[in-house]
This record gives structure tokens, C-alpha cells and sequence, in this order.
């Protein structure tokens, strides 16, 4: 092809992404208002206005003349980055195109239409099974979301196992056989520690459950967030019931978070968490904003992000060194006779507990252990839906030392497989083990974070990160950018040396 026929292609092909974008925008402002302030009466009208904008989303991509322009830029199911003499950014965008395109061409719509059917089925009952505590009302659901999961992994195909297709929608390129061997890992470390915690003398955090009015920690929360860099002209803060991250444009992303009065953690942290998402999403460069590639990378990278702000961060001595006067400041009913000290031990107080949501940080991977090795196990076909409750009971007794009495705080737990979610739970764990390799990489460039922290030295924190890991957005895939940023493949150690350090000096451990 000639350069000038090259380059209409490329042009063509970057408006065709240009207008999916805007198309999917459109869509999240309807989502999020869904989620926050649109009044009860307009749901069932607000499903079909999202059906419709979804339906004309996977239409453009299904489309087969973006097909065409994928093939004249020379990209083919063994060659998904399309022609070599193509720039960079361009060949990245081809990438992402292309295996959308194929994804919406592999699933038939007929199949697209049963899962969404089978998902808004499979939550109504799996929220009634759980508020009754009976697993047996949501299993015909849960049988059928497997099955369609499973139609679905067979259409998009795999190399190995067929969880393969169904992680990759969440974590692309990441295999099950990876996970599996990180995993492991991580479990043989992870689990010995627990047991050493467990029989140390236990922290009290009680007064964490005092009265924290939720005006204050609104104006405290907000302060901490403009401190770090959140940007209140590209982004706002909303109330939801689930805390949730979402981009509406080039320069709009909303995060929202949920008060308890009786809690101090619960809106903080998921303040911090929801803004390391936010700042992921308002950092991408500006050559590939409002485009395909302005999106997060992998789940997986997306959650290093949360969880450096939240827990690397949040939960570090250095930064309530600097916070804790002004906090003790603002809630003097609660904390007044509480030093910083009991309050940092307090936050980072580890328990193995039931819920993977009120986890801490040093059990909170066995949870996502527990659910990746029966997501496994369900699509292998070595565990059948029905086995579900015992085999959740014995992992949990085998990972955590604990057991649920109830499937309502065992295996109903989590909204996800209601959803028909397979695959999305290893996400969250890698996302601690990505945090903590490129903690590792920032320090060794910028020096320690602690003093960085505690003087309030946000800015060039979050300068690295934007330069390294937000402003590449997906043209850089979670691998390229660990090996890139840290010269390693993604793994366990550096995540067990960070847990180390601190439970282990918290615990007093030797
Ligand atoms: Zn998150």
C-alpha cells in the first residue's frame, strides 16, 4: 500500500475509534447518573436507553467495515499490531481495535443477548437467596451463567483451558497457568504468615467505631484528595451505595463514595481507592485522550493504582504522621485521648475474617485465592455448581482458618458471579502484587516514600506514576509495562517483602 492510501486508512480508522468513544462516554453519563441521582421511577426507562446505547456500541465494533480498515492497516488474527512501518500508538490502537472487532464478531448476538437476560436474571435471585441464606434458590441460575460463561469461552477460544477466555476479558493476555503459578506462590507465603499474626497480641481498634460526623469527613476527605493531586476541574465526588470509578470524557471522571457515621474507614479509604482509580484515568497522555487507548491497561493495573493510593499510602505511618494532627483536629470526640500510633496499628489491624470486603491487607489475597481456585475448578469441570457451598467451606477453612456458617457469608457473598463475572476476581490480587513491584521501582528512583509522604510530597509521586504507568493507558499491556518499569515478569516477592516489613514490625514479629 503507498503511503498516502497508509496513511487515509490510519486517518479513517482513528475517526472510527474517535466516534465509538464519544458513543461510550454518552453511555456512562447515563450510568452514572443511574448510579447516583436519578430518581427510582426512571430505571426501567434508563435500562432500555442503555440497551439501545450498547447495542449500537457492539454494532460499530462488530462493524465489518472497521473490519476492512483493520485488514488494509495489516493487521490479522497472527498479527494483531497490523503493519510494522506504522508508528507506535498506532499499532497499539490496531491491537485494541482488532481484538474488540474479533470478540463482537466471535460471540454470536443471539449469545450476547442470553448472558445479558441470564445476568439481570441471576442478580435478582442471587440477592433474595442471600437475604434468605439458601443457596439451592439461586443454584439453577448460577448452573445457567456457568453454562452461557462457558458457550461464550468456547466462541472466543483459548489456548488451554477455557478460563483463559474468560480472564483475558479482564486481564488480556494473562493466562490461567500464570496466575495459577503466582498464585501458588503467594499462598505458601501468605498463609504462614496469617497463622504468625493470629498469635501475636491482638490491636485494638474499637475506636475507629466511634461518632464520626459525616460533614467533617466530607471536608477532611476532600482536603486529603486535592492534596494528592486530584484535579476538582476534571473530576467530582459523589455519593453511591457501591463506591465506583467511572470516565465520561477526555476530562471528566467521577468517583463516589458512601459515609457510615459509625465507621471512620469506610468513606476514607474508599475516598483514597476510588481516587488512585480516578487519577489512573485522568493521567493518559494527551496524544491518545479520547481515544481507545485512553483506558486502563488491564483490571489488574487499574487496581495498583487504588490500592498504592489506599493502602501503600493511606495506611502508611508516614502519611498519618502528617495527617493524624489535622484528623485528631476534626473529629477531638472520638480521637482525643487516641495517639497516632494506636491509630496507625488500628487501620492496618489484620483479622482473617468471612468477607472478602472488610479483608485486610495481608488476608485480603487469600480471599481472591479461595475464588480463583473454584472458578477454576467450576470451568475445568472438576467441581460441579452444586458442590460449591462445602468446596467454599473447605478452602476458607484451609486458606483463612475460618468457616462461614451461613452460604449468605460464604459462597453468596459477592455480586459478581450473579453477574455472570467469571474471571474478574484474580484481578483485585494482582492488583496488590503490580503495587508493590512498582513501589519497588519508584523508590529506587526517587528514594524512599516515607519522607516523600510525610512532607506532602504528592506531586512528584504522582508525576512517576503518570509517566511510567497512566499516561502509556493501554498501549502498553500489563506485562509490557511491569517489564518495562521494573526489567521483571509480574510476581509474588516483592508483595510478601512489603507485608513483611510492615505487619512485621506492627506484630513485632522477628
Ligand atoms: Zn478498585
Amino acid at each position: 500500500m503507498s503511503n498516502s492510501a497508509a496513511s487515509k486508512v490510519l486517518s479513517e480508522l482513528r475517526e472510527y475509534d474517535r466516534e465509538l468513544q464519544l458513543l461510550k462516554h454518552g453511555c456512562a453519563v447515563l450510568q452514572w447518573d443511574q448510579e447516583t441521582y436519578m430518581p427510582p421511577a426512571a430505571a426501567e426507562e434508563r435500562a432500555e436507553q442503555l440497551g439501545v446505547f450498547e447495542t449500537l456500541v457492539h454494532d460499530r465494533i462488530a462493524d465489518d467495515r472497521l473490519g476492512e480498515l483493520l485488514e488494509l492497516a495489516g493487521a490479522s488474527p497472527n498479527n494483531l499490531l497490523g503493519s510494522e512501518d506504522l508508528p507506535y500508538r498506532d499499532r497499539a490502537l490496531i491491537r485494541l481495535l482488532f481484538r474488540e472487532h474479533l470478540k463482537a464478531r466471535r460471540v454470536p448476538r443471539d449469545l450476547v443477548g442470553r448472558l445479558a437476560r441470564a445476568a439481570s436474571a441471576g442478580q435478582t435471585a442471587w440477592r433474595a437467596a442471600r437475604a434468605e441464606d439458601d443457596f439451592a434458590a439461586f443454584k439453577p441460575q448460577l448452573e445457567e451463567l456457568v453454562a452461557l460463561a462457558q458457550e461464550r469461552a468456547e466462541c472466543l477460544g483459548y489456548e488451554e483451558h477455557p478460563y483463559d477466555a474468560l480472564l483475558d476479558q479482564y486481564e488480556p493476555h494473562m493466562t490461567t497457568a500464570e496466575v495459577s503459578r503466582v498464585f501458588h506462590e503467594l499462598e505458601q507465603r501468605l498463609v504462614p504468615l496469617v497463622s504468625r499474626i493470629a498469635e501475636a497480641p491482638q490491636l485494638d481498634d474499637t475506636f475507629l467505631y466511634r461518632e464520626f460526623p459525616e460533614d467533617i469527613q466530607e471536608t477532611f476527605g476532600a482536603r486529603v484528595l486535592r492534596e494528592i493531586g486530584w484535579p476538582s476541574n476534571r473530576g467530582r465526588l459523589d455519593i453511591s451505595t457501591h463506591p465506583f470509578t467511572i470516565g465520561l470524557g477526555r476530562d471528566d471522571v467521577r468517583i463516589t463514595t458512601r459515609y457510615d457515621r459509625g465507621f471512620f474507614n469506610a468513606a476514607f479509604f474508599s475516598m483514597l481507592h476510588e481516587a488512585g482509580h480516578g487519577l489512573y484515568e485522568l493521567g493518559f497522555a494527551d496524544e491518545i485522550r479520547g481515544s481507545m487507548l485512553a483506558d486502563g491497561t488491564s483490571l489488574g493495573i487499574h487496581e495498583s493504582q487504588s490500592r498504592f493510593w489506599e493502602n501503600v499510602v493511606g495506611r502508611s505511618r508516614a502519611f498519618w504522621k502528617r495527617y493524624y494532627p489535622a484528623l485528631q483536629g476534626a473529629f477531638p470526640t472520638a480521637l482525643a485521648e487516641i495517639d497516632y500510633e494506636a491509630f496507625y496499628r488500628a487501620i492496618n489491624k489484620v483479622r482473617p475474617s468471612l468477607i472478602r470486603v472488610e479483608a485486610d491487607e495481608v488476608t485480603y489475597s487469600l480471599h481472591v485465592i479461595l475464588r480463583f481456585r473454584l472458578e477454576t475448578a467450576l470451568f475445568s469441570g472438576d467441581l460441579a455448581s452444586a458442590e460449591l457451598p462445602d468446596a467454599w467451606r473447605e478452602e476458607s477453612r484451609r486458606l483463612l482458618g475460618v468457616v462461614p456458617e451461613s452460604d449468605a457469608e460464604g459462597v453468596l457473598q459477592d455480586v459478581h458471579w450473579s453477574m455472570g463475572g467469571f474471571g474478574y476476581f484474580p484481578t483485585y490480587a494482582l492488583g496488590n502484587l503490580f503495587a508493590a513491584q512498582f513501589t519497588e521501582a519508584l523508590e529506587a528512583e526517587l528514594g524512599p516514600l516515607a519522607p516523600l509522604l510525610e512532607r506532602g510530597e504528592f506531586a512528584e509521586i504522582l508525576a512517576w506514576l503518570r509517566q511510567r504507568i497512566h499516561a502509556h493507558g493501554s498501549a502498553r499491556t500489563a506485562t509490557e509495562l511491569v517489564s518495562d518499569i521494573t526489567g521483571r515478569n509480574l510476581e509474588g516477592e516483592p508483595f510478601m517483602r512489603y507485608l513483611h516489613a510492615k505487619f512485621g514490625e506492627i506484630y513485632a514479629l522477628d
